[in-house]
């Protein structure tokens, strides 16, 4: 009859370190399905976790957005996919009077906001690619602002971006004549 032969030292901490690196791949595995590149969320939207926990992804928030800015997350991208993102520098968003992606949205993830409180994310001016700071005149991103004045102002022939009213909706971002364009958004 065969006898069981006791496991040797090395054999056992072999076995023991392969099982301890299965278990780390494992781990790494689930923190990569929890880590997902951050997106600029629809107006109206709440906290990141909030937005996720609260978003039935059925996208009819993207359906209502006739400019057709909205997308949807891939599978693959772990929580959040099927949520709606934009990308305000190639998509911006065109603060619609009547913000109808807040109003199709049935679970309260996007929650009615008046349209001068969106808060998508930030415009941030970079003055070394503005041409307005190399002594040429333009007033482009001024122009084109849904909030004239309010979100963005002139001072002395230079932009300057009012952060406590800037929507971060992209559309200077995406008008501006800059190469690469002067103003970036950046997340809130
Ligand atoms: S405000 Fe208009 S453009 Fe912006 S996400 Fe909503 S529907 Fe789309
Ligand atoms: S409508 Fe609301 S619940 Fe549906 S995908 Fe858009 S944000 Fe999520
Ligand atoms: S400054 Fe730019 S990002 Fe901010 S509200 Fe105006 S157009 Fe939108």
């Amino acid at each position: 009859m065969d006898e069981k032969r006791p496991i040797g030292r090395s054999a056992f901490l072999r076995h023991g370190l392969a099982q301890l690196l299965g278990k780390l791949v494992e781990g790494l595995e689930q923190v990569q399905e929890q880590v997902v590149p951050r997106r600029f969320r629809p107006p109206g939207a709440q906290s990141e976790p909030e937005f996720l926990a609260t978003c039935q992804r059925c996208n009819a928030c993207v359906r209502a957005c006739e400019p057709g800015i909205l997308m949807v997350m891939r599978p693959g991208h772990g929580i959040a996919t099927g949520t709606p993102y934009l990308e305000p520098h190639s998509g911006p968003c065109q603060l619609c009077p009547t913000l109808p992606c807040i109003a199709a949205c049935p679970s309260g993830a996007l929650r009615p906001i008046p349209l001068d409180q969106v808060r998508i994310g930030m415009a941030v001016l970079d003055p070394v690619t503005c041409i307005a700071f190399h002594g040429q005149q333009c007033r482009v991103c001024l122009d084109v602002c849904p909030l004239p004045g309010k979100a963005i102002a002139f001072e002395e022939n230079l932009p300057r971006i009012l952060e406590d009213r800037c929507t971060g909706c992209g559309v200077c971002s995406f008008a501006c004549v800059a190469q690469p364009t002067a103003i970036r958004i950046r997340h809130l």
